[in-house]
């Protein structure tokens, strides 16, 4: 489904982020890049969606070049969840979930509809949080929100950056706890970056351990507790 040949990114600033990845990562499948601060993760998944450029090889979605690809529908077809939680303040949650639904022209009815089964799906009573603003929740509630968002328009690939890590530690595990069961449902591909291996083992399919912009490592839980 996406497909890393041999790519690799320099930053403008002749920083080498990335060197000679090459990746698989299959239809339907938790795939956790994992490894220390600086190590080419956001890089990594960055470019997926094209917020940055790869700077040599290539990535593939169902086999075609990202960039072929509309760089709009690319992003709608991407969903996006961010450590720093970023809903737009001044919006409604209900307004927050309906962004890209609103691009795609959705049919009012369908987006009211597709809101609160989201909010549901994330474990937020629909009624009690649409009409709230996102100062009025929790940061463990907007990171649900931030998730319901990106799953809006029901896109086929969700990018994660190290979404709940700017949680504290209860919320965190709440959150982790609930994803496992979120992730069944979803049956999305999901590329999640996480510095920790406790949330890799949880979560994951498979884990890609990365060190100074290169793989070390790819392979299920099992395989990394049997040879880490
Ligand atoms: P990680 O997500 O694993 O912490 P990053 O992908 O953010 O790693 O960074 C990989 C390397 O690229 C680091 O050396 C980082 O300093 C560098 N880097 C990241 N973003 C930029 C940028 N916009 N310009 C220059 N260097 C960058
Ligand atoms: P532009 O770059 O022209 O503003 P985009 O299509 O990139 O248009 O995105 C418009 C807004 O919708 C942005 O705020 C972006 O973060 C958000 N957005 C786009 N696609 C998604 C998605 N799949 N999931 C969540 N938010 C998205």
């Amino acid at each position: 489904m996406i497909t890393f040949q041999d790519v690799s990114k320099t930053y403008e600033d002749g920083t080498n982020a990335v060197q000679s990845l090459n990746i698989e990562i299959e239809e339907g499948e938790f795939f956790v890049l994992i490894g220390p601060s600086g190590c080419g993760k956001t890089t990594t998944l960055k470019m997926i969606n094209r917020l940055h450029n790869v700077t040599n090889g290539d990535i593939l979605i169902d086999g075609k070049s990202i960039n072929s690809h509309n760089i709009h529908e690319l992003r709608w077809n991407i969903g996006y969840v961010l450590q720093q939680i970023a809903l737009f303040p001044h919006m409604t949650i209900e307004e927050n979930i309906a962004i890209v639904p609103e691009l795609k022209s959705w049919k009012k009815a369908d987006i009211t509809k597709r809101v609160d089964e989201l909010l549901d799906l994330v474990g937020l009573e629909p009624h009690t949080y649409k009409k709230r603003k996102p100062s009025e929740l929790s940061g463990g509630q907007q990171q649900r929100v931030g998730v319901a968002r990106a799953l809006a328009a029901n896109p086929p690939i969700i990018l994660m950056d190290e979404p709940f890590s700017a949680l504290d530690p209860l919320s965190r595990e709440q959150l982790q706890q609930d994803f496992l069961r979120l992730k069944k449902k979803i049956q999305k591909t999901i590329v999640f970056v996480t510095h920790d291996m406790h949330e890799a083992l949880t979560l994951g399919d498979r884990i890609c351990l990365m060190k100074d912009g290169e793989i070390v490592q790819i392979g299920t839980p099992e395989e990394f507790i049997n040879h880490p």
